[in-house]
């Protein structure tokens, strides 16, 4: 039988950080670098409210989450997009820029959906060499051509844990052409406490050609929900309002962030709580000679090059404990995986778990 034809796009789909909630609640998921401790005490208060208007569609705009952004952050509200998570605001971007055959460049190692929303819309993707799990200034120019359209990195970067300075944002945004987008995905930029970081929303506010994406998921805890959104040049604003779906934004995912955002004590003590875990995660490995990235963002890339067992096996160990971790091959990392720092229940049973590995190898 002859059926209608679809397009034939050659692309592997996003596979999430492995769950175990499903089947067995009694799983510890440190796979998706989610927030460690939930949320916001505000934001469960708006499950309480019996007055919600479910019967209403949500407002198209987001205007009550953009004027908090916009306050909290003090940024422009007319610059301000929000989506179904970052994610939507990726696929946006892509749409709106990308031309079959056109071209973007992204990091060897960088999140996959902006290669999968790239070669959905048929422009081709080219990878630039990263140096020790960092993002090369030098080798993204060096991929440059006249078809270059955008320049996508997350800073700090996921799955690596590593992070371009402000001299480099600026080194970077200044060689490139100008004519090219560069997007900087700040999804972990609360994390970074060190002193030559900036996120790319404080460094490129007023810029024309730098689009910036922020993310509800991580710190804020809000993964669920799918809640995110992009700040760039109004035009650009303008222009992505024309393309995107009218209710992307659902009214619980708007009034939690408005919640969430709000909330600046949540905010520091998750940001502490990290930076504490982190390290004491990372200095445990070390002993047995599993070294990892500097405490960035909310995860830690384990790199088992010089460890006595293999990525693999260790993965295996974790699991037959129940915890699960994220495996890299997809990113085509070797040797190495993503641990998402849990809270100090699942830190500490983790910690009991590695010792006790250890023991036995
Ligand atoms: C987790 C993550 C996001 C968040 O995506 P959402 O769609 O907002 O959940 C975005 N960028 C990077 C690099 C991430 O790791």
């Amino acid at each position: 039988m002859s059926v209608p034809k679809f397009r034939n796009i050659k692309i592997k789909a996003y596979k999430p950080g492995k769950s175990g909630i499903n089947k067995n609640k009694k799983y510890i998921k440190l796979s998706a670098n989610e927030s460690s401790l939930g949320v916001s005490t505000n934001v469960k208060k708006i499950f309480k409210n019996k007055n919600l208007f479910l019967h209403r569609y949500p407002d198209s705009k987001s205007k009550d989450l953009r004027s908090a952004i916009s306050k909290e952050l003090k940024c422009d509200y007319n610059k301000i997009i929000c989506g179904a998570g970052s994610d939507e605001i990726i696929q946006l971007i892509c749409q709106l820029y990308l031309n079959r055959n056109d071209e973007v460049i992204l990091p060897e190692y960088s999140f996959l959906m902006y290669r999968i929303y790239s070669k959905i819309i048929g422009a081709k993707v080219l990878f630039s060499k990263e140096v020790d799990f960092k993002i090369s200034v030098k080798n993204i120019l060096k991929k440059v051509t006249k078809k270059t359209k955008i320049v996508f990195i997350a800073n700090p970067n996921n799955p690596t844990g590593t992070y371009l300075n402000k001299k480099e944002l600026i080194s970077l945004r200044k060689k490139l052409n100008k004519k090219i987008l560069l997007v900087i995905d700040d999804a972990y930029h609360e994390y970074n406490l060190k002193k030559d970081f900036i996120s790319g929303l404080k460094l490129f506010k007023r810029s024309k050609n730098v689009f910036i994406l922020r993310t509800f998921s991580k710190l804020y805890g809000l993964a669920s929900l799918r809640i995110g959104w992009g700040y760039g040049d109004k035009k650009i604003i303008n222009a992505l309002y024309q393309i995107k779906p009218p209710f992307n934004v659902n009214m619980f995912a708007e009034r939690c962030a408005v919640e969430a955002i709000s909330d600046k004590g949540f905010v520091k003590k998750s940001v502490r709580y990290n930076t504490f875990w982190g390290n004491k995660i990372k200095n445990s490995f070390l002993k047995y000679n599993i070294s990892s990235n500097e405490i960035v963002c909310n995860f830690l890339l384990l790199n088992f090059k010089k460890c006595k067992i293999s990525s693999k096996l260790f993965m295996k160990k974790l699991f037959n404990n129940k915890i699960i971790v994220r495996n890299l091959e997809e990113y085509k990392i070797k040797n190495c995986l993503r641990l998402s720092i849990g809270n100090s229940i699942e830190n500490k049973y983790l910690l009991k778990v590695v010792k006790k590995i250890f023991k036995n190898v």
